[in-house]
């Protein structure tokens, strides 16, 4: 999904004004780049008609860099679709708040317990881990060790209690939620979490069984977990689920592997039910909050590219951008010129910086680590020991001159040639730049 997004902002970023056709590609391409990622057509469709009616509209004809505008739109409506502002966990009137799980096999439930377990103690609450997933053999050894990592109480069947001598995994699920959350109530812990079991695949008992708990215990959440790596079959399952159980939120998990987050758009966008937590890792700590606003930068792999472009702005300010592309057009483009964007970008905030905020840097690690600002320094001290005829007239630069500049800056030959082919190479950037009007760093490419 990202390359291609990635792909098509660079396509429009490098345009001035768009047409209305400029506009129905971008959206086409958005439209594909979603559909690819697994996202639900019906959500597809309903987020391009919004993004296509507003790129059309007036706001983006008199916007100051429409492709800009048009990139903040795509983000907005993204926001939008994951949920605009973060939900918080809805709290019951009169403790305990009972929260359950549910999800399929796999999809992180028993993690989860752990993690918002831990979440809440570390704020001060006294959560009480109840398991009800009497399926697996080993799933109430398993909340069981969680709860012991995490520092928190356990209600577990014993023998006593599933009816069965000896026996965890057999039992009546129903009946340990409901005494669970009734023991939460005696021993004073203000949150309940019930953890249940899961399949492989959605099939009725499973349902009927998780559906049963929640009519037992009358839970203050019903948080849905689903892997976010699940794909295609994210909708299916959400809806399966929201019908069989009714949910009253999502917890996307596994965030910390490839997947791009289309299940996130999709789920929110066909049950419209709000995604809270973010799990990202196995350990009880790698879980946080939902941020819509953080996923959509993730689904579009943008970096934080906004804040980029204002940077770079304020770095080039539009005078003197217009003074820098007169220049270009006359061939006046000189090593102090190149040198001045260079200090001025230096002022903008670090290149390490920038370099991270651009959009798909996997591509681009290698080159950012052997960028760093030392080389931003050699090169000043190799354009300083220039004469003003050799700044503006590179072509003067003979191998004896190169010698002595080297020398007088106390770099190599090389250097000097290297930083002389960087000029030459940023100069025919920017005649780029100077027709499409849009910043970008001397020597790094397109941002
Ligand atoms: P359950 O069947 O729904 O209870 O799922 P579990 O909590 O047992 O998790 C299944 C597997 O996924 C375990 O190996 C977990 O360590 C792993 N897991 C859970 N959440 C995450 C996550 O956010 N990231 C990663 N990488 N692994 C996770
Ligand atoms: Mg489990």
């Amino acid at each position: 999904l990202s390359a291609r997004l990635t792909d098509t902002f660079a396509k429009l970023r490098t345009k001035g004004k768009l047409s209305a056709a400029d506009v129905d590609g971008t959206v086409r391409e958005i439209r594909r780049a979603l559909l690819e990622a697994d996202v639900a057509l019906e959500v597809v469709k309903d987020f391009t008609g919004k993004v296509r009616e507003r790129a059309l509209g007036d706001e983006v004809n008199k916007a100051l860099n429409p492709a800009q505008q048009v990139v903040q739109i795509v983000n907005d409506e993204l926001i939008g679709i994951l949920g605009g502002e973060q939900r918080r966990l809805e709290f019951a009137k009169t403790p305990p708040t009972v929260i359950m799980l549910a999800g399929l096999q796999g999809a992180g439930k028993t993690t989860l317990a752990g993690k918002l377990a831990k979440w809440l103690k570390d704020q001060g609450h006294t959560p009480l881990l109840v398991a009800c997933d009497l399926q697996r053999p080993n799933a109430v050894t398993q909340l069981g060790v969680v709860a012991e990592q995490a520092g928190v109480a356990i209600y577990a069947p014993h023998p006593g209690n599933t009816g069965v001598e000896g026996d965890l995994t057999v039992g009546d699920p129903v009946r340990v939620a409901r005494d669970g959350v009734a023991e939460a109530r005696s021993k004073h812990h203000d949150f309940v979490i019930v953890d249940t079991a899961g399949r492989l695949g959605v099939d009725a008992e499973l349902m009927k069984q998780a559906g049963d708990i929640r009519a037992a215990i009358d839970p203050d959440e019903v948080l849905f977990v689903i892997d976010a790596m699940i794909g295609q079959d994210a909708v299916a399952t959400a809806q399966a689920f929201q019908e069989g159980v009714d949910f009253t939120g999502v917890v996307l998990t596994k965030l910390d592997g490839d997947a791009r987050g289309g299940a996130a758009l999709s789920i929110r966008g066909v049950t419209g039910k709000p995604i809270l937590f973010a799990s990202t890792g196995e350990g009880l700590g790698d879980f946080e909050p939902f941020h819509p606003d953080r996923m959509a930068s993730r689904i579009l792999d943008l970096g934080d590219v906004l804040t980029l472009i204002e940077q770079a702005q304020q770095a080039f300010d539009e005078e003197e951008a217009r003074q820098v592309a007169e220049k270009i057009a006359s061939d006046q483009f000189t090593l102090d010129d190149f040198l001045k964007q260079m200090q001025q970008l230096r002022g903008a905030g670090s290149i390490q910086k920038m370099m991270g905020m651009l959009p798909g840097m996997g591509k681009m690690k290698d080159q950012l680590a052997n960028f760093d600002e030392r080389e931003i320094l050699h090169t000043e001290a190799i354009i300083q020991s220039m004469t003003p005829d050799e700044r503006r007239n590179p072509k003067l630069l003979n191998g004896s001159r190169r010698l002595r500049i080297a020398k007088g800056s106390g770099q190599t030959v090389t250097d000097v040639n290297s930083l002389v082919n960087r000029f030459e190479q940023a100069a025919k950037m920017m005649k780029t730049v100077a027709k499409g009007g849009v910043p970008q760093i001397p020597g790094m490419g397109p941002v």
